[in-house]
This record gives structure tokens, C-alpha cells and sequence, in this order.
């Protein structure tokens, strides 16, 4: 299982594509991706390869920003409604995620008793009690670190929010996650295999820190709020 990220002036869908399938090694039993435009976030999932997944995207969708994610199920069978990503009730966030979240079930009867989940996986409770935040007044990282000091368990995360134009809002615990930095733009992935053919430059993420990528910028922040600054390093892998 793995995941990425891309935020720049290409087209996201073949770098997120082409991304997944270097992290093919990793195992998995579906896929999926999410590309942002102007008209919104646009989904596509399937059980399956990522041939399978590659069959089924709409060529026609043309995006800076995108999340992709291979899953391998721990919580609800592989399927193309259990597949990443997953979005909130209004289709604002869109996350993807690796790992457990162990305390999902207490979360669902504390948070969520009025939302109807759409999947069978602990990642769907996540981006739902974001929301959650969110229309409880928060900012979206308030709702994300808010979200966050609540969950038990390991993951890596990569976020989108429609109404936030050009962020990826990535975090970490006990789940690897890279951020990769370029000129013009910044990507995210589990390993920096799947985006050594776009940069060799890596910034490592510590467990609990917030990292808010744009195309020109990469934030990272402790729970806390305090920044933290952290040099790349240069990735050996004969691309
Ligand atoms: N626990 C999540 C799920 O079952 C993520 C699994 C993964 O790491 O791919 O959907």
C-alpha cells in the first residue's frame, strides 16, 4: 500500500499514475486517485490493479493538484466503494490514507451518529469528523490537527479540500510519508521511489507534525502550531 501526492503546473493524473504503480512492490488490492480543478474534485477508484484504475480515469480531466493511494484493506473488504479516496458528506475533503485507525469505532458512536457512512473503512470516519470541524466553525488545518489529537492508531494522510485552491494538508504517525520538493512544484510519497522520476530531493516528516504543501512552499508544523524547519536530503535511487 503506499501513497501520493503532486501539486504544480502538470497535469497530476499521470504523475499520481505512474507514482502508484513504482509503489506496486508495496502490495495492494485496489486503487485510486483524486484530481482538482477549477470545477472541483473528481474521484476514480477500483478494486484491482492499477491497469484497472487507469482504464476507468477520465482522460478528459485536467488537474494541477491530485492524491493517489493503493490500499491494502484492513477494515471492510477490497472493494470500489471501500477504495481510496474517500470524501466527506458534502464532497468538500477528500483524503487518503494508510494505515489503522484503532479507535474508529469510538469515534463513529462520539462524533458521527448522524452521518451516514458511505464505506466499511476506518479512514471514511476521518474525513467526515474533519468536516465535522469544519462546519463547527474551524479552519480546515484547525479541523485537521483537531482531527488528529483524536486519532489512535498509525497513518499517513494526504488531504484535499475543494475550497482550498492549491494545498495538500499531509500528516504522519507510525505510517512512512515523504514530502519531494521541485521547482514549481511539491509532491508526497510513501517512498521516494514513486517520484524520483519528478525530484531526489526529500524532506523526511517526524510522527504528529502537520505539513501544509503548496506548489511553492512546504510548511511543517508540530501540534502545536510552531513551525519547524528541516533541510532535504538527496534520494539514491537510480530512477
Ligand atoms: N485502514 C485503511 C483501509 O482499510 C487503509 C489501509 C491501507 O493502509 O491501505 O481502508
Amino acid at each position: 500500500c503506499g501513497i501520493v501526492g503532486y501539486i504544480g503546473s502538470k497535469d497530476a493524473k499521470e504523475i499520481l499514475l505512474k507514482g502508484l504503480e513504482k509503489l506496486e512492490y508495496r502490495g495492494y488490492d485496489s486503487a485510486g486517485i483524486a484530481v482538482k480543478n477549477e470545477s472541483g474534485v473528481h474521484v476514480f477508484k477500483e478494486k484491482g490493479r492499477i491497469a484497472d484504475l487507469r482504464s476507468i480515469v477520465d482522460e478528459s480531466v485536467i488537474g494541477h493538484t491530485g492524491i493517489g493511494h493503493t490500499r491494502w484493506a484492513t477494515h471492510g473488504v477490497p472493494s470500489k466503494v471501500n477504495a481510496h479516496p474517500h470524501q466527506s458528506a458534502s464532497g468538500r475533503f477528500t483524503i487518503v490514507h494508510n494505515g489503522v485507525i484503532e479507535n474508529y469505532s469510538f469515534l463513529k458512536k462520539e462524533f458521527l451518529h448522524n452521518i451516514d457512512l458511505k464505506s466499511e473503512t476506518d479512514t471514511e470516519v476521518i474525513v467526515q469528523i474533519i468536516e465535522k470541524f469544519v462546519n463547527e466553525g474551524s479552519s480546515t488545518d484547525e479541523a485537521f490537527r483537531k482531527t488528529l489529537s483524536i486519532l489512535k492508531g498509525s497513518y499517513a494522510l494526504a488531504l484535499l479540500d475543494e475550497e482550498n485552491d492549491e494545498t495538500i494538508f499531509v500528516a504522519k504517525n507510525k505510517s512512512p510519508l515523504l514530502v519531494g520538493l521541485g521547482e514549481d512544484f511539491n509532491v508526497v510519497a510513501s517512498d521516494a521511489m514513486a517520484m524520483i522520476q519528478v525530484t531526489d530531493q526529500y524532506v523526511e516528516l517526524m510522527d504528529k507534525e502537520i505539513v501544509i504543501v503548496t506548489k511553492d512552499s512546504v510548511t511543517i508544523e508540530n501540534l502545536d502550531g510552531e513551525v519547524i524547519t528541516r533541510e532535504p536530503y538527496t534520494a539514491q535511487i537510480d530512477a
